[in-house]
């Protein structure tokens, strides 16, 4: 494979961006190899400066569905550019939107328009405190709610209670109301409320871990956590951001039939724009300014092309809801073929990661024994046979509605030849 000119361009993208990238895990630092610059990309393919073509699994980290350059989406797109790019004010396509997003998440009683996943999350957050006048949020290790300062926290101490920032930048105070609680283990759960349960506003959970490589919820976990909540009066908040409109047109909500206070979403809601939502129960939602004192702003949200891409994604979901099922099988052949080949593998609907670990992957410790190494050659191995995954063991595969039987087939054939 030649990839003489992702090099170049990479070598003078150093000199501009740290790392030469806008977000971290582009740098492709944990597989050891060159990003590639891609130049364009349709259907289920994307294709680099070089040339070369690949079947894409990453699709953005999951927004594509449609897979890339879906007709509908980018006419509604193209349609909206030419009334305006962007309005600050109000606009009908905003009703809309919010109405589609209500429809499929009724729980999601009121709701905010946002430009990122960070955004929703950080405005759910301080939504929940403003709502129950308390500070103290419990979240998840491996669990990733974007980078608002809160929220990045890890349990290197192992003492769950102590939350060290794991970014520099982040001052202790910062974290000090983020307690950490370890995904699917209940008591962990149950001992955070027993010691500040009065404090706590807000529990955050990914409903089916994917940030951490895909974990699913053990059976009863997310019931436990529904049921906590409503004890101790916190607000329950799913963030759904990538399995939003993923694991079934209403998201990991409808799929296991849990409802939270608070969701919120990103990545398809935007349809490949910069677009997110956040909201929930009336009540909580009510705080907002300007009705209520917890304010929330922002220039760009609601952005008309963002809201008209959302919009032509979200029906086009609706009007093929055989897509669900058929990202069922597709990913479930690949998931037999890692399994051929001796890979651990989690799957949740079309979220799937393949660990290099021993055992079973249940949580962030089990998650974190995976063999990296490995995974980089696995990594490697797949884009050298035109198969674009991404560049961490830590991340899921997407499949989309563009992949089609000759691309499983192939896909599935070179996984089974790894050794
Ligand atoms: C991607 C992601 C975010 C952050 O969204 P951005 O748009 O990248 O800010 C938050 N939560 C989850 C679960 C995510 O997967």
């Amino acid at each position: 494979m030649i990839t003489e000119k992702s090099k170049e361009l990479y070598s003078k993208a150093l000199g501009f961006m740290p790392g030469g990238v806008n977000s971290p895990v582009r740098a492709y630092g944990s597989v050891g190899r060159t990003p590639l610059f891609i130049e364009s990309a349709k259907g289920s393919k994307i294709y680099d400066e070089d040339g070369n073509e690949f079947i894409d699994y990453v699709c953005s980290w999951g927004p594509n569905i449609l897979g890339h350059c879906d007709p509908a989406v980018i006419s509604a797109v193209t349609e909206a550019c030419g009334r305006g790019l962007t309005f600050g004010a109000c606009h009908k396509g905003e009703i809309r939107l919010a109405q589609l997003i209500q429809k499929h998440f009724p729980s999601m009683e009121m709701l905010r328009l946002v430009n990122s996943g960070t955004e929703a999350v950080m405005s759910a957050i301080r939504a929940a405190r403003g709502y129950t006048g308390r500070d103290k949020i419990v979240k998840f290790e491996g669990c990733y709610h974007g980078h608002s300062d809160g929220l990045l926290v890890s349990a290197g101490s192992g003492l769950l209670t102590n939350s060290i920032p794991s970014s520099a930048g982040v001052p202790v105070g910062y974290t000090e109301t983020t307690l950490l609680a370890k995904y699917n283990d209940e008591s962990s759960v149950e001992r955070l409320f027993d010691s500040d349960g009065g404090q706590i506003a807000a529990v955050i959970a990914e409903p089916c871990a994917a940030n951490m490589g895909v974990v699913p919820p053990k059976k009863g976990f997310l019931e436990f956590l529904r049921k906590i909540t409503e004890q101790y009066g916190a607000v329950l908040i799913f963030d759904e951001v990538i399995t939003g409109f993923r694991l079934s047109i209403g998201g990991a909500q409808k799929f296991y039939g849990i409802t939270p206070d608070l969701t919120t979403l990103g990545k398809i809601v935007g349809g490949g724009m910069p677009l997110a939502a956040y909201g929930g129960k009336r009540e909580i939602m009510e705080c907002v300014a300007p009705l209520g004192s917890v304010y929330q702003a922002g220039t760009l949200s609601g952005n008309p092309a963002a809201v008209a891409a959302g919009i032509a994604t979200i029906e086009q979901l609706e009007a093929r809801p055989e897509i669900y099922d058929e990202l069922d099988k597709k990913s479930a052949e690949i998931e037999r073929a890692m399994r051929s080949a001796g890979l651990n593998v989690n799957r949740c609907g079309s979220l799937l990661t393949a660990f290099f670990t021993d055992g079973n992957v249940t949580d962030y410790d089990t998650a974190k024994s995976a063999d990296t190494k490995k995974y980089a050659e696995y990594f490697g191995y797949l884009l050298e046979n035109g198969i674009y995954t991404a560049p961490s063991q830590f991340e899921a595969m997407f499949v989309s509605a563009a992949h089609s039987a000759e691309d499983i087939k192939h896909t599935c054939g070179v996984i089974e030849n790894f050794r």
